[in-house]
């Protein structure tokens, strides 16, 4: 499938030792490339150095010439990667923290206790946890619905409701929610949209473009792209109160990624457009070698034009991702025997490494609706043949 090219906002890129005005604006490829870097005015370096100081000197009346006060509050290289981060998702601003999972619960933390929440039933299981066991207790009231479902989603909106979270596609359905539909709900409501934009990356799909509030990133996954850092974010369309609490709790809370791996983070971000092209084209030929094969019952995959939210995915999506989960033929115990049997792919969670992952989602996730015998699988950067031959030697038994 061709991907569209898309042209980006000078705004948020830095380095302007590399930019010539006619070159503007660019593209997601160079925007990856350059945006958050500079070379080191101090020595000439192209990869910038690691900040690793916690405390920064004051000039002698009392000011802090240079922006940088102390390592919690601020840190060069998390200020490179949240520049990044802001133009890839084409923002305002950016909250980096210490995981993908802080980055959520640090945005429902920025509610208030009156507030109500509403999420997808299939929500990252890690948010269905700290909404039940630590937001509930602390009154934030929440709905779980079917984001997919329009109906459903305007029927739990109340007149308290400042959030809704979705995640698409999700986690491991792939299920497809209609970013714009369900941001002109939410604003019908007064509501704020947050998307969960871990799987897509910007590569793929611009939530902040279709009328989103907030993207929310695990950084981990597709965006750090190498399996050596866990880290998450927040973009923002705009300055707006709910954003200005968010920054107050990174910086107050601390719940701050380190310099190391902002700086791992960003450059991973150089080779995104690549990855991602890649595991989504691979993706894709897996996708549809699996649903011909006589081992599997069904492979949920947005590319496939039998999935229920392929033609909303083709309108807001540049490509289908590399994540894709199917369910075998048969019981828990033989997708399990089907991991078991996987060698170039590895039985692991997270997604987004080079490393191609299987993981059973239903034994982790305790209490799940996900089927017994569904398997996610992370397509990494190996030769596609090699992991089908792998797959296929797993399903022959
Ligand atoms: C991994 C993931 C998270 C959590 O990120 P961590 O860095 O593991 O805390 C949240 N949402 C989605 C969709 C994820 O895949």
């Amino acid at each position: 499938m061709p991907l569209k090219n898309r042209s980006y906002n000078q705004e948020n890129v830095i380095p302007h030792h590399f930019m010539s005005p006619e070159a503007m604006p660019f593209s997601a490829d160079t925007q990856a490339v350059h945006s958050g870097r500079a070379i080191d005015p101090s020595t000439g370096a192209l990869t910038p150095p690691i900040h690793l100081s916690t405390t920064f000197e004051r000039d002698g009346d009392g000011s802090y010439p240079k922006g940088y006060v102390y390592g919690r509050s601020g840190n060069p290289n998390r200020d490179a990667l949240e520049t990044a981060l802001t133009a890839l998702e084409q923002g305002t601003e950016t909250a980096t923290f210490g995981s993908g999972s802080a980055a959520t619960f640090s945005l429902l933390q920025a509610l208030g206790p009156e507030d109500h929440v509403i999420a997808p039933q299939s929500v990252y299981f890690g948010v269905q946890q700290m909404l039940s066991n630590i937001f509930a207790p602390w009154g934030l009231s929440y709905t779980l619905v079917d984001t997919t479902d329009l109906a459903a989603m305007a029927k739990v909106l109340r007149p308290n409701t400042r959030l809704v979270l979705i995640e698409t596609p999700s986690n491991p359905q792939l299920a497809v929610t209609d970013i714009q539909a369900v941001a002109d709900l939410a604003h019908q409501a007064n509501a704020y949209l947050a998307c969960d934009n871990t799987i897509a990356s910007p590569i793929l799909q611009t939530p902040l473009d279709l009328g989103a509030d907030f993207v929310i990133h695990a950084t981990t996954k597709y965006l750090a792209g190498h399996g050596d850092v866990i880290g998450g974010a927040v973009v923002t369309r705009e300055l707006n109160p709910l954003f200005e609490q968010l920054r107050t709790i990174q910086t107050i809370g601390g719940v701050v990624p380190s310099p190391f791996d902002c700086w791992l983070t960003l450059r991973g971000l150089q080779t995104l457009p690549l990855r991602v092209r890649a595991q989504a084209q691979a993706a894709q030929a897996i996708a549809t070698w699996l649903a011909q094969h006589p081992a599997i019952e069904r492979v949920l995959y947005p590319g496939l034009p039998d999935h229920p939210g392929h033609a909303i995915a083709q309108q807001q999506m540049m490509g289908y991702g590399g994540l894709l989960s199917f369910l075998v033929k048969g019981d828990q115990d033989t997708a399990m025997g089907v991991a078991a049997k996987t060698r170039l792919i590895a039985r692991a969670t997270s997604f987004g490494s080079p490393h191609s992952t299987v993981e059973h989602r239903a034994s982790i996730e305790k209490g799940t609706t996900t089927a017994p015998n569904l398997l996610r699988l992370s397509i990494g950067l190996e030769q596609v043949d090699d992991l089908m031959a792998d797959l296929d030697q797993a399903l022959k038994g």
